[in-house]
């Protein structure tokens, strides 16, 4: 079983909606820096106050920032799953390091693709809930801003960096930082390419399928 997996892709491509149906599925724990770090803020801890600096103007947090919250979360688990991180080649090689430190490799880097063009309708319909994290569409969700969260009953909101003017550069940033991180894995021949614009059950099938391939004793019946 691979029990070190790693989920980039633009935003909106569904890394943290796949990332907690895998968990859920394998019961491996899964962490998202950005989730991280907006906790960090609610909590009003100083690497909150720092972060968001950089994340409402969709810019990226600096490396050793990222890093710090990744090491005090890993914290001796040797199975994960990663959602957003590593997002330069920094943190990329930085994590290997780390890794082979603690007598671990990843398993496999899943590549989430989507075009700008679905990134943009996806963010632009996104509401998110502050209380539990839930994400959903206002497309086809039946929720507007302010409506309850379906999960937890908290006030659904826009998050701050779901503007056109953040996103922007958080697709800039993605292509400047992010994609030579997935070179990176490629060259290693960690990374698998995913078409993220299906549905999240037909995506998450594909991720599945591919998690259980080589090992046909872990598919559900
Ligand atoms: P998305 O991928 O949908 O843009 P995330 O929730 O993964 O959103 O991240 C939100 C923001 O948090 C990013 O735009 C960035 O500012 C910051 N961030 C998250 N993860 C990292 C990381 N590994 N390195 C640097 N910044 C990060």
């Amino acid at each position: 079983m691979k029990n070190r997996i790693v989920l980039l892709g633009p935003p909106a491509s569904g890394k943290g909606t796949q990332a907690a149906l895998l968990a859920a599925t394998f019961g491996l724990p899964a962490a998202s820096t950005g989730a991280m770090l907006r906790e960090e803020k609610s909590r009003g801890s100083a690497i909150g106050t720092e972060a968001e600096r950089w994340t409402t103007q969709g810019g990226l947090v600096p490396d050793e920032l990222a890093l710090r919250i990744v090491w005090q979360w890993i914290d001796g688990r040797t199975r994960f799953i990663f959602d957003g991180f590593p997002r330069t080649l920094g943190q990329a090689q930085a994590f290997d390091d780390g890794l082979q430190e603690r007598g671990l490799t990843l398993d496999v880097v899943y590549l989430l693709e989507l075009s700008d063009e679905t990134v943009l309708n996806r963010i632009c319909t996104r509401l998110t809930c502050p209380g539990c994290g839930s994400v959903f569409n206002e497309s086809f969700h039946f929720v507007t801003k302010g409506s309850p969260c379906p999960s937890c009953g908290v006030e659904l909101t826009r998050r701050k960096d779901d503007t056109r003017e953040a996103l922007d550069r958080r697709l800039s940033e993605y292509r400047k930082e992010t994609l030579p991180v997935t070179e990176h894995y490629e060259a290693r021949g960690l990374l698998r390419r995913i078409d993220a614009s299906p549905a999240r059950a037909v995506l998450f099938q594909a991720l599945y399928d591919d998690l259980c391939a080589n090992n046909p004793e872990e598919a559900l019946s």
